[in-house]
């Protein structure tokens, strides 16, 4: 899709007027005011003109040392996942999927990219409920053969890569190669995800590595992946298909069939016939920008286009930033965005979403009219969009884990890549295959098929794909040109706190690091939540005051992002994690 591409044409014409009238004004204001070469004191920024900003530093080393060698965005990206799947395993990895949202600087062209996981063709929609019809506890769900959907992330990189890679296929997997060989550090917070993770012990194959000696791996030890070393090479000479077939795709299978807990079945057909899909990018004006993300199967891109869409309708600019009233207003905005998503937003080639509507300006007007200034709605249903076989769904209620990675690149030519991929929840399914674990993904389609009688829209079904918030975001200033690229773990808190980022740099004028670090809130249509031992603790009164349910508790995002200023490039790291940004 070119810049300025819209899903419906009367907003083209629009934006064209719109875009003239801004940009003098934003001229005017960056002139008075710029946010965007304000000093920045967040750590792990830097000012340069090709950056990589990922959760792991010796990950985001590797995708640097690639741009070093003239390497585009996407290959580093490549080579920065695949060291990711060693030094922070249990986030992503290729055993699991993700979306790629990627940015042609010489075409001005948006793509999206869609590696999401694929359930397999032994999947039934009852297969997460007990013989008695209630749903399984999510963690017997999770870690099981059963919740592993067909792995998604190579195939999708190495689409990507034929587009828009520089480097051979085969470079990029070097760096990953000789850490696994000779390597790594075990970090803080692998050490910790590992001690506490109940369940590793109960698939011995996966335990015998996380914990050797029958003890977690401690913080500095040295980590070796013999097995995943071979995978890497075999995959780097062989492409994707050595992973799709073949010894590693007989793992997988066999993992699945063998687990030690409910087992379940991947076929090596199923393996086989996997497909990465280029999807039709979400992209919405937001006062004067751009902001484009990934569509269904994902409903992050749509759910920030409908929050930022109703709260167009506010002057957030004029509110205090992080006060009671604004967090009441994002907060009543999400909770109609997630009501949207619950009824409507599946796998599009199994549900019609009606993704045209969803996010028209002017459906976005009439939401944001139920917005109380002074009190929360009391109710938040779907929109009605008269459309009979979706409008009929009942929402579903499906739980998602909370690790994940988010990768933000951009290369020398501006070429950018912003990227999340997950194996869902901490160590996927705990089942593993050739030294990397597998994901539970299919955990993130409703465990009911039908509610009230009603089906569900996001209900397990053979090659169905389960539905996402995972957000990578790029957003373009006034101009046409590049501004920022942001993303997160959270499961579906990605959407909170990505929609929270983007207010803080582009409606309060935060700089990326403060913009990152700032507290986060969220609210997926019932409490609303305030991150814990943050600032925002003091705002509990004046919520409950508005009518609001509130919980303070751990908001872990995980956001990692790249801007364009007038001085160059700057990355940042969320402070929350482990992550950095790495320059050139
Ligand atoms: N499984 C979740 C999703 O696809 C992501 C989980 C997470 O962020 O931790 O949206």
């Amino acid at each position: 899709m070119m810049i300025f591409p819209f899903a419906h044409s009367k907003t083209q014409h629009f934006y064209l007027i719109f875009l003239v009238f801004f940009f003098s004004y934003f001229v005017i204001s960056c002139a008075q005011k710029d946010p965007l070469i304000a000093s920045d004191q967040a750590t792990h920024i830097q000012k340069a003109n090709a950056i990589v900003s990922a959760a792991h530093p010796i990950a985001a080393k590797a995708g640097s040392s690639i741009l070093s060698q003239g390497g585009a965005s996407i290959d580093a990206a490549i080579a920065t996942q695949m060291v990711l799947n060693l030094v922070e395993p249990q986030s992503s990895g290729i055993g699991g999927g993700g979306f790629l949202v990627h940015y042609s600087s010489s075409r001005k062209k948006i793509e999206t990219f869609d590696g999401r996981e694929t359930a397999p063709s032994s999947a039934t929609p009852n297969m997460f409920l007990t013989q008695t019809g209630s749903p399984k506890n999510f963690f017997q769900a999770a870690v099981s053969g059963t919740s592993v959907g067909v792995p998604g992330l190579l195939r999708m990189l190495e689409i990507a890569h034929k587009k828009h890679g520089k480097l051979p296929w085969k470079k990029l997997f070097a760096p990953a190669i000789d850490i696994a060989r000779n390597g790594f550090r075990v970090s803080e917070r692998l050490s910790q995800s590992v001690n506490k993770d109940r369940y590793l012990e109960l698939i011995p194959k996966t335990s015998s590595y996380f914990r050797p000696n029958k003890q977690p791996v401690q913080v500095g030890e040295i980590l070796k992946n013999e097995e995943f070393a071979l995978v890497l090479e075999e995959i780097a000479s062989g492409g994707a298909d050595a992973f799709y077939s073949g010894k590693t795709a007989a793992a997988i299978s066999a993992a699945t069939k063998n687990a030690p807990t409910t087992k379940g079945e991947i076929t090596l057909k199923d393996l086989s016939s996997y497909k990465a899909k280029k999807r039709k990018p979400i992209c919405i004006s937001y006062r004067i920008w751009l902001i484009c993300g990934m569509g269904p199967p994902s409903s992050g891109g749509i759910a920030v286009a409908q929050i930022l869409g109703i709260l167009e309708n506010f002057d957030l600019a004029g509110l205090k930033p992080f006060s009671a009233k604004a967090v009441h207003l994002i907060a009543e905005a999400s909770r109609l965005a997630f009501a949207d998503r619950s009824a409507y937003l599946a796998d599009p080639d199994f549900v019609k979403v009606p993704i045209d509507r969803l996010i028209d300006l002017s459906y976005l007007d009439n939401r944001a009219k139920k917005l109380l200034p002074n009190n929360v709605m009391q109710t938040t249903p779907p929109g009605n969009f008269s459309i009979i076989d979706t409008s009929e769904f009942s929402p579903d209620e499906t739980k998602e884990g909370s690790s994940t990675t988010h990768i933000s690149i951009a290369d020398r030519q501006g070429n950018i890549v912003s990227m999340t991929s997950s194996i869902e929840s901490r160590f996927g399914s705990r089942l593993s295959a050739r030294g990397f674990l597998l994901n539970n993904q299919l955990t993130d389609f409703s465990f009911f098929a039908t509610r009230d009688g009603k089906p569900v829209a996001n209900s397990v079904q053979a090659k169905k794909r389960p539905r996402s918030s995972m957000s990578p975001t790029l957003v373009f200033g006034p101009d046409g040109q590049f501004l920022l690229s942001i993303g997160s773990p959270g499961g579906s808190r990605i959407i909170s706190y990505v929609v929270k980022t983007l207010i803080a740099i582009l409606d309060w004028r935060m700089t990326l690091g403060d913009a990152i670090n700032a507290p986060n809130f969220a609210n997926v249509n019932g409490i609303t939540d305030i991150e814990k031992s943050s600032t925002l603790e003091k705002l509990v009164p004046a919520l409950k005051l508005l009518g609001h349910k509130v919980k303070t508790r751990p908001l872990v995002s995980g956001l990692h992002g790249i801007m364009q200023t007038n001085a160059g490039l700057i990355g940042a790291a969320d402070k929350r994690r482990e992550g950095i940004a790495v320059s050139q």
